[in-house]
């Protein structure tokens, strides 16, 4: 049985919990994993590594609290009360959320404020789509019954997300899945684990019933893996890489857990030579540098056509290298670290290669210096030229501030590089010409195009990947039948029947 959580915080590392049933509880095997701050490289907080034995404990808690108790009974006007003042506590404790992330994944501070502010909204739009009225009822051709539908929560779903935006991500899926009377069991990223326990903690501080949202933290495996195999889960909810959620869809194939994936991208932001090239520069640069390129939206192959390359070239690497790279906690930097050290060695990797593959490196490529943080991992935004579409650099996600600008001749040339990727998450164009721009949109193979804009998202629209970007979508009003099964019910009403062409029958 899991033990209660000795208080061994030593020397400013604090010592967290798995949270089951609304409190923190050590781990059975003790086995603990260290957190750091990617901007400092100290470490600041240990995290249980779940073992199959906790991620038993967490599920057996989940499913009590669906089996046996309210909260699936609960009127979806009571459960949506219960979002609203979860999305209260947010905001009351926005700022501290936002440091925690930010002490986690090394993005700015103002990235992940804006985010935390943003939270309760999500809550409030799931607030008001739990009480929508989800069934049908349904004219028939067979006499003297009724047909309805309902819509009912599938159970236990577990939630495994990526460290880039942790709680955004996860909030993706508690919306929907909490308004439709589901349980939840979270498992964030070993990389972000933190903020998510607080999370946690602010639920229950809010009211919800133990049990209904626990978190348990550790490695893929042992942790994410246990709780992909295990047989009391019913959904698996996932954000992360395309070959976490292969491995995921297939393990969860064997029981046919319902699945959700988010996954990555290798987006194609296109700029035609008939663009407001001012506006197009900045989405350029915010669509690759926003959040270091730490996003699985970044438009990290940048298309540009042949009459305005070299402008776009020169204009983009004076940007890059004119990006003040810094403490994440300062609101003067605009980008800050990468998130832990196997993705710096991973992004610095994606240099040489490029450089290999006979990329044109115009500006970055090298690790930044940041002065009072010599342990930071901070990488300069690099801006690769004459990128061909074959090259690594151009097929396989970074996932961190490196662009890749590849030339196009004309608008077939470009659809037809922008399509040629295993992914289909999103895409960009930018235009002047409005019917190009839709017919440009139509012809993209993305779940997301922006037309002369980049990386807008929003509770209220559908997210989600084409092709090897993903599977579902999040966020609209549909994201709710993700979380929910539909029962049809035939009543008979003892009417007897009644035949038109033979009355006396
Ligand atoms: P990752 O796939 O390595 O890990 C994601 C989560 O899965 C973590 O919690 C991890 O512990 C867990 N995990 C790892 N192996 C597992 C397994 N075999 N079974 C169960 N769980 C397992 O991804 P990451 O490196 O944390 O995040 C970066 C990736 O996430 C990028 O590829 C990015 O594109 C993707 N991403 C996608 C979206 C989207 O909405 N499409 C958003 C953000 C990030």
């Amino acid at each position: 049985m899991p033990q209660s959580l000795p208080d061994t915080s030593v020397e400013g590392v604090t010592r967290y919990g798995l949270f089951i049933g609304n409190r923190q509880i050590a781990p059975v095997d003790g086995e603990y994993l260290d957190v750091a701050d990617p901007a400092t490289g100290r470490v600041w907080a240990q995290v249980p590594n779940a073992s199959t034995k906790d991620v038993d404990a967490a599920v057996d808690s989940a499913r009590r609290a669906f089996e046996e108790g309210d909260w699936p009974g609960y009127r979806a006007a009571d459960r949506a009360k219960f979002l609203i003042r979860f999305g209260e506590a947010i905001a009351d404790h926005a700022d501290e959320i936002a440091r925690l992330q930010v002490g986690e994944n090394g993005k700015l501070i103002r990235e992940m404020a804006g985010q935390a502010r943003l939270m309760p909204e999500y809550f409030n739009y799931y607030a008001g789509l739990a009480q929508m009225p989800t069934g049908t009822t349904n004219p028939l051709h067979v006499q003297q019954m009724i047909n309805y539908t309902v819509r009912e929560p599938l159970g236990v779903v577990a939630a495994i997300t990526p460290w880039n935006s942790p709680l955004l991500l996860l909030v993706w899926k508690l919306g929907p899945a909490l308004a439709a009377g589901n349980t939840v069991i979270a498992k964030p990223s070993e990389v972000t684990p933190v903020s998510a326990i607080r999370f946690a903690e602010l639920a229950a501080e809010a009211g919800l019933p133990p049990g209904v949202f626990n978190v348990v933290t550790g490695l893929g495996s042992p942790s994410g893996t246990a709780l992909t195999g295990h047989p009391g889960v019913d959904k698996i909810a996932f954000t992360g890489s395309t070959a976490t959620g292969q491995a995921i869809a297939s393990q969860a194939g064997k029981t046919l857990k319902r699945v959700s994936l988010e996954l990555g991208g290798k987006s194609p932001n296109i700029v035609f030579s008939d663009a407001d090239l001012t506006s197009a520069i900045n989405g350029l640069v915010a669509g690759i540098f926003g959040a270091g390129g730490q996003t699985c939206m970044a438009g990290s192959r940048i298309l540009v056509e042949d009459g305005i390359y070299e402008q776009v070239v020169e204009e983009l690497a004076r940007r890059a290298e004119a990006i003040k790279v810094g403490d994440p906690r300062d609101p003067a930097s605009e980008m800050g670290a990468v998130a832990c050290r196997p993705q710096f060695d991973k992004v610095l990797s994606y240099v040489e290669v490029a450089k290999a593959d006979g990329a044109r490196l115009v500006a970055g490529g090298t690790v930044a210096e940041v002065e009072g943080l010599p342990g930071g991992l901070f990488v300069r935004p690099t801006v690769f030229a004459d990128v061909t579409n074959d090259m690594r650099i151009a097929q396989e996600e970074v996932f961190g501030p490196i662009a890749s600008l590849i030339r196009f001749h004309d608008e077939d040339e470009a659809v037809r590089i922008a399509n040629d990727t295993q992914f289909g998450l999103a895409a960009g164009v930018w235009t002047g010409n409005v019917q190009r721009a839709h017919r440009v949109a139509g012809r993209l193979r993305a779940g997301t195009v922006w037309i002369n804009n980049y990386r807008k998202t929003s509770y209220a629209t559908p997210f989600g990947g084409y092709k090897q970007s993903g599977l579902g979508r999040e966020n609209g009003a549909d994201a709710l039948r993700e979380y929910t099964e539909e029962k049809s019910v035939w009543v008979d009403t003892g009417q007897g029947v009644k035949d038109p062409f033979n009355p006396r029958a």
